[in-house]
């Protein structure tokens, strides 16, 4: 399937911008944006509050949107919470859930390819209840594996806190297993899915996890909505940890009562048009199916990676990605010089540590380069991303970097 039958679908795609930074965000298609616009300008009108058709049209969309969430990642729609994100959804869990069962000496597991967001709302935590973040040794080339998580892991444990995808190397953590170790030694498991969703079903039924946090703007949604799914006893225990309009059931001078389960976690206004927008991005996922948007994006992505390692003075990080990240820098040239020259050439990749220093301090450089192939790059974008780092690679060594 050489020619791509889906970058109609995305308007911001213009001739000549090859857009490689779908880890950071992803565009979005047209029907995102049209469900976004039928919200603001037919209805406009806040949710859960008012009496009036629009309010009450809004409230049902709203709703419906948390269904489809619901199903899309096989959990219940009372297990649905909306959040800012994926860093909103981690927070959540660590302060309302963490806070609450963490006494001085547990521990909290997670490791080094981390995103910062799931590192920092633990390592915080732990600070505040004197417990113990530790690391799960990653494998030579930076993977988690079940043999390490093993011996790592101990009664003390009494949170994982690890990715299902990585955001530096792409690579699939064995997570059914680790979540099933995890619950033998009585401890909860937190996924952070924001690298996961995109690209791959997601039965959190199935992996039986117990939290799994993910952001719209990376699936093809709208920046500022997210989602924390968590099992319904849990978040039914916990606490929320904002305060104000709309989560309140009774308020009383010196007393008040929250609603339920989840409304209870969504205090004030919420991202009403971005939840109009996360359900048309998932109703479009199910309208072409991951089987196709991977066999297409394995395929670009072979193709990327056979020519990208016969370009001589190019580092390559991952050889190969569950997601198709390719994390890589031109020898002896920080990223920073570099993207600037692919910034200029219209090439849109990602420079830096990508919120994850860790990462990076283990594989021993202080920054990189990351792209990403997702279903609407083409061949030819391909091609002239190798292009370009060829002429990139010479530019350089002519500066003499
Ligand atoms: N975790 C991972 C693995 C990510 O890639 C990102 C986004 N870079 C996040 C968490 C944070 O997501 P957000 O900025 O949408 O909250």
């Amino acid at each position: 399937m050489k020619k791509n039958p889906w970058v109609k679908d995305f308007p911001q795609i213009q001739d000549g911008y090859r857009y490689f930074d779908s880890a950071a965000t992803s565009l979005k298609p047209k029907v995102v944006i049209d469900q976004m616009n039928d919200y603001n300008l037919r209805l406009s009108a806040n949710i859960h509050r008012g009496m009036y058709a629009q309010s009450q049209e809004a409230t049902e969309i709203y709703e419906e949107a948390r269904r489809v969430v619901a199903d899309f990642i096989h959990g219940r729609e009372d297990e649905i919470v909306f959040t800012r994100g994926t860093t909103a959804s981690l927070n959540l869990v660590a302060r309302a859930f963490g806070m609450a069962i963490l006494n001085e000496g547990d521990e909290i597991l997670s490791d080094e390819a981390e995103h910062h967001s799931s590192i920092l709302p633990w390592l915080n935590v732990s600070h505040q209840r004197k417990a113990n973040l530790s690391y799960i040794p990653l494998s030579k080339e930076g993977k988690l594996t079940i043999e390490s998580f093993k011996e790592s892991i101990s009664n003390r444990t009494k949170i994982v806190a690890i990715h299902h995808v990585s955001n530096v190397m792409g690579y699939q953590a064995l997570l059914k297993d680790m979540i099933d170790i995890a619950h033998e030694h009585g401890a909860y498991v937190v996924v952070d899915g924001a690298q996961a969703i995109q690209h791959m079903p997601v039965n959190v039924k199935n992996l039986d996890a117990d939290f799994y946090a993910f952001s719209g703007h990376k699936m093809l949604g709208p920046t500022g909505i997210g989602v924390l799914y968590g099992k319904f006893d849990l978040l039914d225990k916990m606490n929320p940890i904002e305060y104000g309009g709309d989560m309140a059931l009774d308020v009383m001078k010196h007393q008040f009562s929250w609603k339920e389960t989840p409304i209870k976690f969504e205090a004030g206004t919420m991202p009403i048009a971005e939840a109009f927008g996360l359900k048309a991005a998932i109703e479009y996922f199910q309208s072409i199916g991951f089987k196709h948007i991977h066999t297409y994006t394995e395929t670009l992505y072979n193709y990327l990676m056979k020519k990208l390692n016969q370009i001589e003075d190019v580092d390559i990080y991952n050889q190969s990605s569950d997601t198709f990240i390719f994390t890589f820098n031109l020898k002896n040239v920080p990223s920073h010089d570099a993207i600037s020259y692919f910034s200029e050439k219209n090439i849109a990749l990602r420079s830096g540590q990508h919120c994850a220093k860790l990462m990076h301090d283990f594989l021993g450089i202080n920054s990189s380069l990351r792209g990403t192939i997702y279903l609407y790059n083409t061949y030819e974008d391909v091609d002239v991303l190798v292009e370009e780092i060829k002429a990139a690679v010479s530019y350089f060594k002519a500066l003499g970097f």
